[in-house]
């Protein structure tokens, strides 16, 4: 039987099958080598997202196992493939989510996220993720990273900054002298989005299930924090706005509270739909559309052009970026089980070669 020489092999946590957080298993797995116009990553550190939770679960049962998670990769470039120029072996690198044509009308415009062309696909769901050693994606994907920029932090800012920034600013148009309602605040997209927002002088009212969340997000810039203990919130959203209603909502929770969503918003207002949570359908009435003329506006992931904005902005001292805790990749089971029962705030982030940041 042939052996797999150990310089190309790589550590990667791999979902063989759907499941709770314990069928995530370490495995030893092929280097892969990249091919023309792709670069083979380093990883030093991946985020885990609330996404991967519902990847791992089978909440999308077409995806083809075994797959490696992770969309929010940083690293180094180890191997550049045949044909780049612009990445250099070394080099401090982050990914985009989503692999793209690069030619098609979106792409073109920058929103590489709504590539209309088979190959736009998510790493970590469609090809392997960052919940490994190695990772390999097209060159198109890679973000390089400002040397005062830490890996960690460069880990999350895709999913994090880069959501909140697309759904706030570009999808939403916020503008200053707006009210905002953001549900699932106290999340790693929440968090960054109330920095966001009271970095360009929004006004948020942060919605929670957590009592104990409360300080955390006045802390991170609500001016007003509504516990959610029954599914409720939107009366306490008009009481709060004088009984107008709130200019935008920003839904991260998806499905589960978009009808109180829709009576929170004031007449004329938007609704910004960034997740969905359980991952569940959901009734709404298009009455309340038509007679409130609501908006509803969906948003996903975010433009190249965008990451760099939030980069400068977190380079410059203007936005910080929350990191929940750092934990070593076999401990990715462990990291899911947090996020599932609840204890956990801000982004998670897995260490998988910490010292070569
Ligand atoms: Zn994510
Ligand atoms: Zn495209």
């Amino acid at each position: 039987m042939k052996t797999i020489a150990t310089e190309e092999t790589m550590r990667a946590v791999v979902v063989e099958r759907f499941g709770g957080p314990e069928v995530l298993v370490l495995r030893e797995l092929r280097r892969p080598q990249p091919g023309p116009g792709q670069v083979l990553i380093r990883v030093a550190y991946c985020g885990v997202c609330r996404h991967d939770l519902l990847t791992r679960s089978g909440a999308f049962p077409s995806i083809s196992l075994p797959i490696t998670l992770g969309h929010q990769v940083s690293g180094r470039i180890a191997v550049p493939g045949e044909g780049v120029s612009n990445l250099s072996v070394g080099q401090r690198v982050m990914t985009m989510i989503y692999q793209s044509c690069g030619s098609c009308i979106n792409c073109v415009e920058g929103n590489t996220a709504l590539c209309m062309t088979q190959r736009s696909q998510f790493l970590g769901e469609d090809f392997d993720g960052g919940y490994a050693e190695y990772v390999l994606v097209d060159e198109k994907m890679v973000v390089p990273v400002e040397d005062g920029l830490p890996l960690e932090h460069a880990a999350v800012i895709t999913c994090t900054y880069g959501t909140a920034y697309h759904a706030l600013l570009t999808r939403g148009g916020a503008s200053t002298r707006q009210t905002v309602l953001v549900t699932g605040a106290s999340g790693g997209v929440g968090l960054h989005l109330l920095q966001l927002a009271r970095h360009f002088g929004i006004t948020v009212i942060a919605v929670t299930n957590s009592p104990n969340k409360q300080d955390l997000l006045r802390r991170f810039g609500a001016s007003e924090v509504i516990v959610n203990r029954d599914g409720r919130f939107a009366a306490a959203a008009k009481k709060a706005t004088g009984g107008r209603g709130v200019d935008l909502v920003m839904e991260i929770v998806g499905g589960a509270s978009l009808g109180e969503s829709v009576h929170a918003v004031r007449n004329g207002g938007a609704i910004v739909l960034i997740g969905n949570i359980e991952g569940q359908p959901t009734s709404i009435k298009p009455a309340h559309f038509i007679l409130k003329e609501i908006s509803l506006i969906g948003t996903k992931s975010c433009t190249r052009h965008e990451v760099g904005e939030v980069c400068r902005l977190i380079t410059d001292d203007q936005l910080g970026v929350e990191v929940d805790g750092i934990f070593p990749l076999d401990q990715a089971a462990k990291v899911h089980r947090m996020m599932e029962d609840g204890s956990a705030h801000g982004r998670f982030v897995l260490q998988v070669n910490g010292d070569i940041a």
